[in-house]
């Protein structure tokens, strides 16, 4: 690339700018500067939508367990539904299906990418969802309504929180605990915990000497505020509101808590990138258009045009795949795009998120404090036709730290740039803990042969193939990020994950097979490989400001490996079709129950 592109763009002046900007906000601690709520501030932690009945403990064999009632654990009981898999339990710690739409919902919180593409199952079910950016709500509701469609409502157990799964070798089966006293022994066990499951708070003093009410936007506090989702809160109208954090969560809360907060502080470290959203009801024509086969294709779509794939339509049509509208097409139409093409694409992409904010925002001092240094992908990219607007309101004031963040939290509220700024009500929209370690995540200690925990087996970073089972952990699968084929709708990947493993079970259980356990060689060599593509990422992301993409600046063993697959979505659908079709259980030791009784 050149120092300047045609369109003026002052290419080697914006690198300096985003290494200025990232030095700021490099800090030691890494990710030491956040704690779990569940560790340190369980109140914060409890579950505000529903209490648990109480109920005896259940003590139960089943063939399959599953952890996790979110996207993950429908996708896959969908699966085992599709396949005659009927013999299992999901259990899952909160009090109905969802995962992370039953947690969140904060106000204004909605699908960001869009519903046609992120809500699974849509041809199966029949569902359409009622506009392009379906609202929190209606996302609760559908995953309910895919449970009742494969009928995984009777097989799953609520307000039930896994504490151990530990692999009996004489029995071979998983023994599974729970906070509720339940003993379960499975024939196989799969952990679907999710994404961002585990809610984080900033490790600064004084937390817990705020005076004023304070909650994480995943446990919103409507008792207080009043209102609802989508509903205005009256109880803020005589409050000084206070949010924490300017990343997705944020983009969606702060119109909300500003249309009725007397005075609402922002307090920025690190602006997000804000591009147009443009939601709008569904279109009947369009949904009467559709043709079999059409929800795949969308996915498809979305997924190829978002990880720099050229394809000659765009069917999603928004400010997710207009990038690609900045790349030349080849003429054939047929080529994947260069890292070059894609690099220059994505620093165009970033400077419009500048202009933007300054044809929206009126204080000029605010704007500029708002652009985003950084490059396109070191952050979420975020989507509103309502935030960057909140900041011309007169009851919101932007607290940019010049990446420093709020230093502490005082006993009237927090303390940034030397100021406290006093606050009634503290809302942290600080995030979740993302791919560090599975048993901090979940609070899950899961053994495996010779009771080795798989923190120790991941002590120096995840170790799998496929991103869904790891040597030494016999009849053990999981939906996972890391290690799998990288798209930013998640959904799509574990859609591909739950069908890979539905189906390694079913043919485990028609083929009589006691125990599959994933070799030493297999899992050295997916790791590997999986290093070795992400080497171009790691340089990528060495040079990003810190954030939960890159361990907040830190590398660690773990950065190295809890990665994704780079070979991209595609490949790695097709590796796993490709091992479906061996038939043979290629990289895994089988053992058949009939060599066991012999
Ligand atoms: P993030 O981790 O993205 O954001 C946390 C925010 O807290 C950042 O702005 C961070 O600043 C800030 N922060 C942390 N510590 C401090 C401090 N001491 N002082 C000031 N600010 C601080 O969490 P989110 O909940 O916003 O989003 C998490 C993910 O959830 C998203 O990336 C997205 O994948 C998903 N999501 C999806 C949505 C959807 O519709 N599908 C909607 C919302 C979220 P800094 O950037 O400097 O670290």
């Amino acid at each position: 690339m050149t120092s300047s592109d045609e369109d003026g763009l002052d290419l080697a002046g914006l690198k300096r700018k985003y290494a200025e900007e990232r030095a700021k906000r490099m800090r030691n601690e890494g990710l030491g500067q956040f704690v779990d709520l569940d560790s340190q501030f369980g109140h914060l932690a409890d579950d505000p939508w529903s209490q648990p009945r109480p109920r005896d403990p259940v003590e139960e064999d089943v063939t399959v367990l599953v952890i996790g009632a979110g996207m993950g654990g429908l996708l896959l009981g969908a699966e085992f539904h599709k396949k005659g898999i009927s013999d299992f339990r999901i259990v899952d710690k909160a009090g109905d299906f969802g995962g992370t739409w039953y947690w969140n919902r904060y106000p204004g919180c909605a699908c960001d990418i869009e519903s046609y593409v992120y809500l699974p199952l849509l041809e199966e079910t029949g569902y359409i969802p009622s506009e392009k950016y379906a609202k929190a709500t209606e996302i609760f509701r559908y995953c309910k309504s895919i449970a009742e469609h494969f009928e995984l409502v009777d097989k799953t157990l609520f307000h039930t929180g896994v504490e151990s799964a530990h692999w009996d070798e004489e029995a071979l089966r998983w023994v599974i605990t729970t906070d509720r006293g339940d003993r379960y022994r499975a024939r196989f066990l799969i952990s679907c915990t999710g994404l961002f499951n585990s809610p984080k708070l900033p490790n600064i003093p004084g937390v817990m000497d705020f005076e004023g009410h304070s909650f994480h936007t995943s446990r919103w506090d409507y008792q207080y505020t009043g209102g609802g989702p989508n509903e205005p809160m009256a109880g803020l109208r005589d409050k000084t509101v206070g949010v924490i954090g300017t990343g997705a969560t944020a983009i969606q809360v702060v119109p909300s808590v500003a249309r009725t907060a007397k005075q609402l502080y922002v307090f920025q470290r690190t602006p997000s990138p804000v591009s147009y959203r443009g939601n709008r009801p569904t279109d009947p024509n369009w949904e009467d258009s559709l043709q079999a086969g059409w929800h795949q294709g969308r996915m498809d779509n979305f997924t190829a045009l978002t990880s720099g794939y050229y394809v000659e339509e765009d069917l999603v049509d928004d400010a997710w795949t207009d990038i690609m509208k900045t790349i030349t097409p080849s003429k054939d139409g047929s080529r994947s795009i260069s890292p070059e093409e894609l690099e220059l694409a994505e620093m165009r992409k970033m400077d419009e998120t500048r202009r933007r904010i300054d044809t929206i925002v009126d204080n000029t001092q605010t704007a500029e404090a708002l652009k985003p240094y950084y490059h396109y992908g070191c952050k979420r990219p975020t989507f509103s036709d309502e935030y960057l607007q909140s900041f011309n309101q007169p009851n919101v004031t932007l607290v940019d730290t010049n990446g420093r963040g709020v230093e502490r939290i005082g006993k009237k509220g927090p303390v940034a740039n030397g100021t406290e700024y006093a606050v009634d009500c503290l809302i942290f929209a600080t995030g979740f803990d993302f791919m560090t370690d599975h048993s901090r995540e979940t609070g899950i200690d899961i053994r495996g042969t010779g009771g080795k925990s798989l923190s120790e087996h991941w002590s120096n970073g995840m170790r799998t193939c496929f991103g869904i089972q790891t040597h030494g952990f016999p009849n053990f699968l999981f939906i996972s990020y890391a290690q799998s084929g990288i798209t930013y709708n998640y959904n799509h990947l574990a859609r591909e994950q739950a069908g890979h493993i539905a189906h390694i079970l079913s043919q485990g259980i028609k083929q009589g097979i006691a125990t599959f356990e994933l070799t030493e060689q297999a899992e050295r060599e997916w790791v590997d490989e999986v290093v070795k593509l992400a080497e171009p990422r790691l340089v990528f992301l060495d040079g990003c400001t810190p954030g939960y993409a890159n361990h907040e600046g830190n590398r660690g063993q773990a950065y190295q490996t809890n990665v994704p697959y780079m070979a991209g979505a595609f490949v790695y659908f097709d590796r796993m079709a490709q091992w479906r079709k061996s038939g043979d259980w290629p990289g895994m030791d089988v053992k058949k129950i009939s060599e066991l009784t012999a």
